[in-house]
């Protein structure tokens, strides 16, 4: 049997986790003993597991993932108190600031008739960058809040909750205030994705070309590919998942021409080279540009790669800090090819992790990886610095369509973006 109908165990083992990527990250606010510890503890009792308690170091963000039903998985991120004084202070503030970039909703925890510059500062940030703000005034026990605190505080949120997480007769009270804030108030995005099913009517097949190479993890699938089968079956449609040796064979096999084919970014030319003309096809790392960025951004980045000239710094940016291997993608394979489309020696500089470097705008392309360890509203972020720093930012499905000369096949289900390309 040249392919593989889908339908892997370690698909099912590995899905029963969420993964971070596709939880919603909330960010967690409030001066030191204002309560955090007790509210967490508070939302933790009932109806939810904590799954995971990720201690960083002593600089980092806590990182507590949960099951919050109904509404489904979340990680707080547990910040430093913003007016912590502490010799690791300064750290964790900074730490604490970059959680902005990630929070797809935040949560500020105050005291009654206590609204000062650090509740002011996540106020204002929240504005600034459109974040959804729940705020929480607890100890309302031993201090009720003044009807002149309560009318200031509803003109910055609407979602606002009064509390006492030390009172535990009321805390499944105080577990639905809370989950009903959240699901009024989270993104709108966050609920609904668009990966595949614009382009996949019900009942299409998909063909899905994944080499299992150095770089493919043992025995399973990674996060993208699981996450692009699932979608297809959401879709009431088949997905066949075959490597690219036997792709050919197996596509004249079918009895009918599939709907689409997505690929590895890594095989692209050989699968465009083995699919009929008139079959949609695109790559993962495409299809996840779209779903978690801004496609049509990253397209008008990548036409910076015919400017460059020798000597120009590029910035290959990982989302993470994965194990490289010999022939990785970001460090060895995008700069080989980059060297041969454009026949002139580049700098180029690999950054990995949640932050760019502090000299973004020196750079002439920033060439990102798929994210697919970060949400979308990281990401957005990440795509916004660029803008403001003034520099082209493309990601590697676009950037290797373009080294590899299949740009347009790779883009045939989005046919205007092609144009925008070529204007
Ligand atoms: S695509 Fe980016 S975020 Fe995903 S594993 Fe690779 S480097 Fe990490």
């Amino acid at each position: 049997m040249p392919f593989a109908i889908i339908l892997n165990i370690n698909i099912l083992i590995i899905m029963q986790e969420t993964p971070k990527a596709l939880r919603l990250q909330i960010g967690l606010f409030g001066r030191t003993n204002v309560g955090k510890s007790s509210f967490l503890n508070c939302i933790a009792n009932q109806n939810i597991s904590i799954v995971s308690d990720i201690a960083g170091t002593t600089t980092d963000v806590v990182e507590k993932s949960m099951e919050l039903l109904p509404f489904g998985p979340v990680t707080f991120l547990d910040t430093a108190g913003l007016d912590d004084n502490s010799v690791l202070a300064e750290a964790r503030i900074n730490k604490t600031k970059k959680i902005f970039n990630r929070a797809d909703i935040i949560v500020l925890i105050c005291e009654a008739d206590k609204w000062g510059e650090n509740e002011e500062y996540v106020r204002i940030q929240s504005e600034n960058l459109k974040i959804p703000l729940i705020i929480i005034i607890n100890k309302i026990d031993i201090n009720p809040p003044s009807e002149a605190f309560l009318k200031k505080i509803r003109l910055f949120s609407s979602a606002l909750i009064t509390a006492s997480f030390i009172d535990l007769e009321n805390a499944e009270n105080l577990r639905n205030d809370f989950k009903k804030a959240l699901i009024e108030n989270s993104p709108k995005d966050y609920f609904s994705s668009n990966l595949l099913g614009d382009l996949l009517p019900s009942g299409s097949l998909a063909v899905f070309v994944i080499p299992i190479d150095l770089e493919a993890p043992k025995g399973r699938l990674i996060l993208p590919q699981v996450q692009a089968i699932r979608d297809v079956l959401d879709n009431d449609s088949a997905v066949v998942v075959v490597k690219e040796k036997e792709y050919a064979e197996m596509l004249s096999r079918l009895n009918q021409a599939p709907n689409l084919v997505v690929c590895d970014s890594q095989v692209i030319a050989r699968v465009v080279a083995d699919t009929p003309e008139n079959v949609k096809l695109t790559s993962f790392s495409i299809l996840f540009s779209r779903l978690k960025g801004d496609l049509e951004e990253f397209i008008k980045g990548a036409i910076a790669i015919e400017k460059l000239q020798a000597g120009d710094k590029i910035l290959v940016a990982e989302a993470c800090t994965h194990h490289a291997i010999q022939d990785d993608i970001g460090r060895v394979k995008i700069p080989r090819w980059l060297l041969q489309y454009t026949g002139v020696a580049l700098n180029i500089e690999t950054f990995a992790g949640h932050d760019y470097p502090d000299n973004l705008e020196d750079y002439k392309l920033v060439i990102h990886c798929g994210g697919c360890m970060i949400n979308r509203k990281e990401m957005m972020s990440r795509l916004r610095q660029c803008k403001l720093a003034n520099v082209p930012i493309t990601n590697y499905g676009i950037c290797i369509s373009v080294l590899q000369g299949v740009l347009r096949r790779a883009l045939s289900p989005f046919p205007e973006l092609y144009e925008l390309y070529m204007k």
